[in-house]
């Protein structure tokens, strides 16, 4: 863990930070609204405006967490304080300086934060104004940083009332001091309320000079107050146990011109000579409301279609279902947005959009919403309407304004939707499981052929709900390392000899025992798990390789499985490279297996990439052939070394002449192409020498050696067993089994 830098200013930012009066038992409530704003415009749990002490470090206001003292080494705030610009830190458990925070490790469970400094009008930085998440986060855009920095600037400017309020309170002089330069327009009135000091901010707020001003009564400046008002605030001041926090107050001021601006307007008490006078804090708010303005629609509105956002929909959705009339909420998704976004770019992208939030609010009544809930999908409530019927209705024709072609570019575009619905009361009343169920029911839709419409079933919601029980299960294998690899042995057919093996994965279920992949591995491979695990299984069977290239055979060599995810992490080549690295194998102890499904998707991704590892010396085995429709000229295409037939094909085998001729006619081709081919799926002494017959290398299956944990493998194939060839083997051959 790196411990924050001092800062070269650290002197005079303690006294500047001392003059706000603040602590952790005195928070300032006047920016809670800000810190609120900030979780809810970055959607982030927490949210705070931590100011740093010398050695510790304090919430002036927060949301989403608890108040909490911590010291100035752990806390991120005191890095944010080192920069000008705003810290990022998208994923902390892999940043250097802080992936052994406590608040990382600890229950605090920072994954992702990003602060700017909270800096007094003479540019000290006194703080940061923060978000935080448990989660970590990909990317920060310059835009998000620049609104950070915005609302840290609001921060900054409602200190400064406490600033001088606490200063007030302190004595005429340092008041005074401060008023002078300070940027708010300060008031000080007597009793009978005539102004008797104004500091030159004011007379700029007010446009009159104080000369003028001084001696009138206050109404000339502030024409709801009076001579009652001034009495009553200091009445008040007088019974408040101060120093206490004051909470702003909203008036309006007069210009000397006539013009009118909205204040708002702290008070205090100041000891001037016998009687005290009121002490008035004023800031023309007209920027700042045209900023929070500003703030709420960003937080409310989608800036790219100007429709309410996800949770602005919600508000209203909620508004509508009031449980007494019915209501019906569409999920309308786009199909093959990212697709336009690819080829005509982000900005022809979100005009689309625009124009399809244009079409849908304008084909529906007054009384519906329109919202938008992700980047492909639009939301519709339906007020009054609770028949199914009605609604996949207005699902057709919302579906059929968004179908209109559409020019962009200088073509035509069209693009298709689905829509999925739910309704209200049937299939829930509150907003957020409403628009839950809606989205499933869209998800459901989009298994079918576009233009078509599903409705809610419970049945969906329990499948997602089952499916992410599953999901958690599964990062908590990861993380409990429940997962395992088996071995299944490989032969040569000449001599019966062991190769190498193939690393096949399992998942040891605290419940449920030795789990297969067909259990779990369309989860694993759909979830973001999967290149985790991949790169764990390429490790871990690496090392095996090395132990076994000692123990058992000199040129074993390990069979690892791919996932597609690996191939698009980037890392693919280095990993597989460092791994070898790391237990000393040559590129011959290894061997990739990739399916059609997984190179097909993507060749202009996956052939440079096998290029790459097989300049490296890696192996590359193309798996199941015979299943899909692999072109025979993709095995002149990619640099591989092994032809893997299918064993659901090497048993076809002997149903028939004919499948017989076509196993030997991948055999000879792959030869001719110079592949060696691995018959997989053999399970009888039969099959071993039918393959054998055929000109197959290579074999594996139940027949030779099931898949097994490591001790079990290096027990069967000990070099007690290969001192007489592999006896295991010869003698299950000899016995026919
Ligand atoms: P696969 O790559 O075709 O693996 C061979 C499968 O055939 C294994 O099933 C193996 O147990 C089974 N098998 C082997 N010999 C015989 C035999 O004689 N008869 C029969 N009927 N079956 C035999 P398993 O272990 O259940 O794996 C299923 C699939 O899961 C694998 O098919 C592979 O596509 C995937 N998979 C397994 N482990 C991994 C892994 O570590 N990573 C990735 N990406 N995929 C894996
Ligand atoms: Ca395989
Ligand atoms: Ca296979």
């Amino acid at each position: 863990m790196r411990c924050p830098s001092a800062l070269p200013d650290e002197r005079e930012r303690l006294e500047a930070l001392a003059q706000y009066g603040l602590t952790s038992e005195r928070p300032l409530p006047s920016l809670d609204p800000v810190v609120q704003i900030a979780a809810h415009v970055f959607d982030a749990p927490v949210a705070a405006v931590n100011m740093i002490g010398r050695d510790e470090v304090f919430f002036a206001a927060s949301t989403g967490v608890g108040a909490c003292d911590m010291g100035r080494d752990v806390s991120f705030c005191a890095h944010a304080i080192t920069q000008d610009d705003v810290l990022v830190v998208e994923d902390a458990r892999i940043d250097a300086r802080f992936h052994d925070n406590p608040l990382v490790t600890g229950p605090a469970q920072i994954r992702f934060y990003a602060g700017a400094p909270v800096r007094s009008p003479e540019g000290h930085a006194l703080g940061a104004l923060c978000v935080i998440d448990s989660r970590p986060r990909g990317f920060f855009s310059g835009e998000e940083r620049a609104r950070l920095k915005e609302m840290a600037k609001l921060v900054s400017d409602r200190l400064e009332l406490r600033r001088l309020e606490v200063a007030g309170q302190d004595s005429l002089r340092a008041f005074e001091k401060i008023a002078l330069t300070s940027p708010n327009a300060i008031l000080c009135l007597d009793r009978a309320a005539i102004v008797t000091a104004m500091n030159p901010a004011a007379e700029a707020a007010f446009g009159c000079e104080a000369a003028g001003s001084v001696g009138k009564g206050v109404e000339q400046l502030l024409p709801a107050w009076g001579e009652s008002t001034v009495r009553a605030r200091l009445a008040r001041e007088d019974r408040s146990c101060k120093p206490g926090v004051e909470a702003s107050e909203d008036l309006i001021g007069l210009r000397a011109d006539g013009s009118r601006f909205p204040l708002e307007v702290v008070s205090s008490s100041i000891a001037a000579g016998e009687e005290p006078n009121l002490m008035l804090v004023l800031r023309d708010v007209a920027e700042q409301r045209h900023q929070e303005d500003e703030l709420f629609r960003l937080a409310n509105f989608d800036p790219v279609s100007g429709l309410p956002n996800r949770q602005m929909f919600e508000t209203r959705l909620g508004d509508l279902a009031d449980g007494e009339r019915p209501v019906a909420v569409l999920a309308i998704g786009l199909a093959r947005l990212q697709e336009i976004n690819d080829t005509l770019g982000r900005d022809s992208g979100d005009a689309i959009l625009g124009k399809i939030a244009q079409r849908l609010s304008s084909s529906l009544r007054g009384s519906d919403v329109v919202g938008r809930l992700g980047s492909d999908e639009f939301g519709i409530c339906l007020a009054g309407v609770g028949d199914p019927l009605r609604a996949s209705e207005a699902a057709a024709v919302a579906m059929a304004a968004v179908g209109q072609p559409i020019w962009a570019e200088g073509g035509e575009i069209r693009l298709e939707a689905y829509a999925g619905i739910a309704l209200c009361p049937s299939h829930g009343s509150d907003p957020a499981e409403l628009l839950g169920n809606a989205s499933l029911a869209l998800q459901e839709a989009r298994k079918g052929v576009a233009g078509g419409s599903s409705l809610f079933v419970p049945a969906l919601r329990m499948h997602a709900v089952a499916r992410r029980k599953f999901d958690a299960e599964l990062h908590r294998a990861v993380e409990r390392e429940e997962l395992q690899l088996y071995y299944q042995p490989q032969v040569r057919l000449s001599d019966g000899r062991l190769t190498g093996a193939e690393a096949l994965l399992r998942w040891n279920h605290p419940e449920r025992g030795v789990l297969s992949p067909a259990a779990f591995l369309p989860a694993l491979e759909a979830s973001s798990l999967s290149a985790v695990v991949g790169n764990w299984i390429i490790d871990k069977a690496c090392a095996q390789a090395a132990v076994w290239r000692r123990a058992l055979a000199p040129d074993f060599r390990i069979s690892i499985n791919l996932f597609a995810a690996q191939f698009r992490c980037g890392r693919l080549r280095a990993i597989v490279n460092e791994a070898m690295e790391r237990y000393g194998l040559p590129g011959g102890a290894v061997e990739l297996e990739i399916t059609e499904t997984t190179v097909l998707d993507d060749e202009a991704l996956f052939l440079p990439l096998l290029e790459g590892l097989s300049e490296d010396g890696v192996q590359i085995a193309f798996d199941d052939f015979g299943t899909g429709f692999a072109s025979l000229s993709l095995l002149a295409r990619y640099p591989l070394t092994h032809l893997k037939i299918d064993k659901s094909f090497v048993q076809k085998a002997f149903s028939s002449d004919r499948d017989r001729a076509i196993v030997e006619a991948i055999t000879r081709l792959a030869h001719e192409l110079r592949l060696e081919v691995i018959a997989e799926g053999v399970e009888s002494a039969r099959y071993l020498q039918f393959c054998k017959d055929i000109g197959c290398d290579e074999a594996q299956g139940f027949f030779i050696g099931r898949p097994a944990p490591p001790a079990q493998f290096s027990a069967a194939w000990s070099s007690a067993h290969l001192a007489s060839a592999p006896r295991s083997l010869a003698a299950r051959a000899a016995r026919g089994a």
